[in-house]
């Protein structure tokens, strides 16, 4: 591996879309700038990489959008970019404009892009954990994952009014198909009677045990919060168990969707992504190579991609027990 300088960088937000990209991209742009780098936006992700669709950005390109939800630079999923010929195309193209070192916003599957790309081509690669999930090792927050649970809480909160309203028994799925974080954070923090999460297995007796136990103690408001890839299935399905086993329960499904993934960023998301972003462009200038970005006790720590792609971040056992004894 080169120890080059840098003098000319490229920033993109790949795969799935996360509040606060806007943010880190933003810190990104005028750190490079600062340090008298050339700084470009690749639009869509890798797809502009190997459509040279790449922008050269300056401080006002970035202006009035720490607030914004969403990504200026677009995102995409790249099927292109799996095959060697694609990233040949891309580096093709980085190499025309000078661009000799990367910062990736995105997932683990960004991530595990960015680690080949960089292996082939000998570029460095630095990646920003900026994914809703939640699930990537390395970091205690990931950019977006404060957004969408407090959008999940405040959806969540108003589904209570009407449910009590009428005694009714909801069922909400929220986002994470290989993830539980966002169904278990929104389920404490508005006190769901259950969560069902892709993390642990879904006993089905006993849901349906606790909730009979529960309509006979008279308590009727209840809230069941499931991840979308919990093993069981969605809302539907578990309402549709719920609805048989319990016939006389006027059993609701709510699904969230992509409400999730939109809005103005929190002040956390905000204050994450610019304080990674700023990092991401030391880490190029001070000769670090593909390693992701993240902050564990509140202070920074690089983790190698490869460790960021192979290690998900795990469910802490004492959240579970925390659900099970405060929702009876
Ligand atoms: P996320 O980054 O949110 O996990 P994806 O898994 O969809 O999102 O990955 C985003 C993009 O990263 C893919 O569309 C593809 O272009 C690239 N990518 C993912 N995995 C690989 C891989 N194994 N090899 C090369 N590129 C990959």
């Amino acid at each position: 591996m080169s120890a080059r300088k840098v003098t000319k960088i490229g920033v993109l937000t790949s795969g799935g879309d996360a509040p606060g990209m806007n943010a880190a991209v933003r810190a990104v742009v005028r750190t490079g700038i600062y340090h008298g780098l050339e700084v470009f936006g690749i639009i869509r992700g890798y797809s502009g990489m190997i459509d040279d669709d790449i922008i050269p950005m300056d401080s006002r390109s970035v202006a009035n959008i720490i607030q914004r939800g969403g990504t200026i630079l677009k995102t995409a999923r790249c099927k292109e970019f799996f095959e060697h010929e694609g990233r040949k195309k891309a580096f093709e193209n980085l190499k025309k404009k000078g661009i000799d070192g990367l910062v990736i916003i995105g997932g683990d599957g960004s991530f595990r892009g960015a680690q080949k790309f960089s292996n082939e081509f000998d570029i460095p690669c630095i990646g920003l954990p900026g994914t809703i999930d939640k699930d990537i090792a390395g970091t205690d927050f990931t950019i977006g994952f404060d957004t969408a649970v407090n959008t999940a809480v405040d959806a969540i909160d108003k589904i209570r009014d009407t449910a009590d309203a009428h005694d009714r028994l909801f069922i909400v799925e929220v986002m994470g198909r290989d993830a539980g974080y966002i169904a278990l954070h929104s389920g404490i923090a508005t006190g769901a009677e259950n969560i069902l999460i892709p993390e642990s297995k879904t006993d089905m007796e006993e849901l349906v045990h606790s909730l009979t136990e529960k309509e006979k103690r008279k308590k009727l408001v209840n809230l069941v919060v499931v991840a979308e890839g919990d093993e069981f299935g969605g809302a539907n399905e578990v309402a549709a168990v719920i609805k048989k086993r319990i016939p006389q329960a006027d059993v609701r499904v709510c699904i969230l969707g992509h409400i999730q993934r939109g809005g103005s960023p929190t002040c956390l998301d905000r204050l994450i992504a610019s304080r990674m972003g700023y990092h991401a462009v030391e880490c190029l200038l001070t000769g670090k190579h593909n390693v992701m970005v993240g902050i564990v006790n509140n202070n920074l720590y690089y983790t190698p991609l490869d460790n960021a792609i192979k290690a998900k971040q795990k469910i802490s056992e004492e959240w579970l027990k925390i659900v099970k004894i405060l929702a009876s």
